[in-house]
């Protein structure tokens, strides 16, 4: 059997021109009062993706879902699944269903009662019922738990028998609105796999609100980053942390250093950005960053190097600086070097030896160094 990886490798309709979206979003505004919470927006996501919104507080992420859930109306735009308008579709028609928050059980019902809750509202008939809530309990791994109340079971559990009761009525597309925000970091890991396993296997479409940039990374196929209810950008989470459109967007995802300066002595993608203060970067991909112009070249801690000498190869930019900060995490260690104009940049290294050959320590000083092309050179 392929594992899952290859399979969402080659998964990617966003690129095939002739795929159709599975769900539309079309100018899609809501308003509270005079407060805009979700503006002008347009997205689109195809059958089967895993799909994350990602955003700060606040920024409109639950109200997309609940728009499209049918618990709010939109005040401008209109949302399509499959190709038919939501508009003044109620929410138990839609073949859409909402994980929410905090999981709501009900505390008085056992955890079979749980799941079966919203199937007996349908009045589905008693052996189809049992049929579906002990598949659902197999699915996860919940059969010895079901004569529990929910306060018998740990946080991971409840949150199990959450995603049972959601996926019980089988719909086509599930939302979940920071599903593993009550879990703790080991639990949260394991699940983000467990739910990545489950999707794949029910043939669903996923949409997951979440804050958690690593979780948005690990579990999605794209990657929606919102402000203020406009979608920043839409990407892949290997195109969002290495190609970020905007500094928000490379700021938001990840730790970034953000070299300011202008454009000077273009040559084809070649040239250089040169700071307030004269100083000067080579850059070898300018993209469309022309001559004069401001920007800013984006480099993750990861690319720079951190040296006690100043490295030999030539073609590299190299800044001196002071160590200022180091936290060593096991794995990795993360230097702060303090510019002598005062900047402080961040550099990640990998422990990949016991002892690394060279210890800078606090107040040493170092050279920084990147490649011509180790960042993205951006102009917003
Ligand atoms: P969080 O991560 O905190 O859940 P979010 O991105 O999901 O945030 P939303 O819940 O979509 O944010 O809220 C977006 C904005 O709309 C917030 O400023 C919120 O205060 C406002 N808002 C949401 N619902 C209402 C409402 N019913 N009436 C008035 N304002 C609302």
């Amino acid at each position: 059997m392929p594992s899952l990886g290859s399979i969402r490798r080659s998964f990617a309709p966003w690129n095939d021109p002739a795929a159709k979206p599975y769900i539309a979003f079309e100018n899609v505004s809501k308003k509270f009062g005079d407060f805009t919470a979700v503006d002008n927006l347009s997205l689109t996501i195809y059958e089967r993706e895993f799909f994350a919104l990602l955003g700060a507080s606040g920024c409109g992420k639950s109200t997309l879902l609940r728009m499209l859930a049918g618990f709010e109306e939109p005040t401008a735009g209109r949302i399509l699944l499959d190709g038919q308008d939501l508009c003044g579709i109620p929410p138990y028609r839609r073949p859409v269903n909402m994980m929410f928050q905090s999981y709501a059980l009900f505390p008085h019902m056992t955890v079979e009662q749980n799941i079966a809750f919203g199937l007996k509202q349908d009045r589905m008939p008693k052996a189809g019922i049992a049929e579906r809530v002990a598949s659902m309990l197999k699915l996860v791994r919940l059969e010895q738990f079901a004569r529990r109340k929910p306060h018998q079971l740990s946080g991971g559990q409840r949150q199990r028998v959450a995603l049972a009761r959601s996926l019980a009525k089988r719909p086509k597309v599930l939302l979940l609105d920071e599903p593993l925000g009550a879990l703790d970091k080991k639990l949260r890991e394991e699940t983000q796999f467990e739910l990545m396993d489950l999707q794949h296997e029910l043939g669903l479409t996923f949409i997951v609100v979440t804050h958690d940039q690593e979780e948005a990374m690990t579990m999605a196929d794209r990657i929606a980053v919102m402000d203020k209810g406009e979608v920043m950008q839409v990407a892949t989470p290997a195109e969002i942390y290495e190609a970020p459109a905007t500094r928000f967007v490379a700021d938001f995802i990840g730790t970034v250093n953000l070299f300011e300066g202008k454009v000077a002595g273009r040559e084809g993608q070649k040239g250089r950005l040169v700071g307030a203060d004269g100083s000067s970067l080579r850059i070898d991909n300018l993209a469309g960053a022309e001559n004069g112009v401001a920007a800013w070249f984006a480099v993750r801690p990861e690319k720079i190097g951190i040296s006690a000498a100043k490295p030999a190869d030539q073609s590299l930019n190299a800044i001196n600086g002071e160590v200022w900060d180091i936290a060593y995490l096991g794995d990795m260690t993360i230097h702060h070097v303090r510019l002598d104009d005062g900047r402080i940049v961040r550099t990640s290294s990998i422990n990949d030896r016991r002892a690394a050959a060279e210890q800078l320590t606090w107040h040493d000083r170092a050279w920084i160094s990147f490649r011509p092309d180790a960042g993205i050179v951006l102009t917003r």
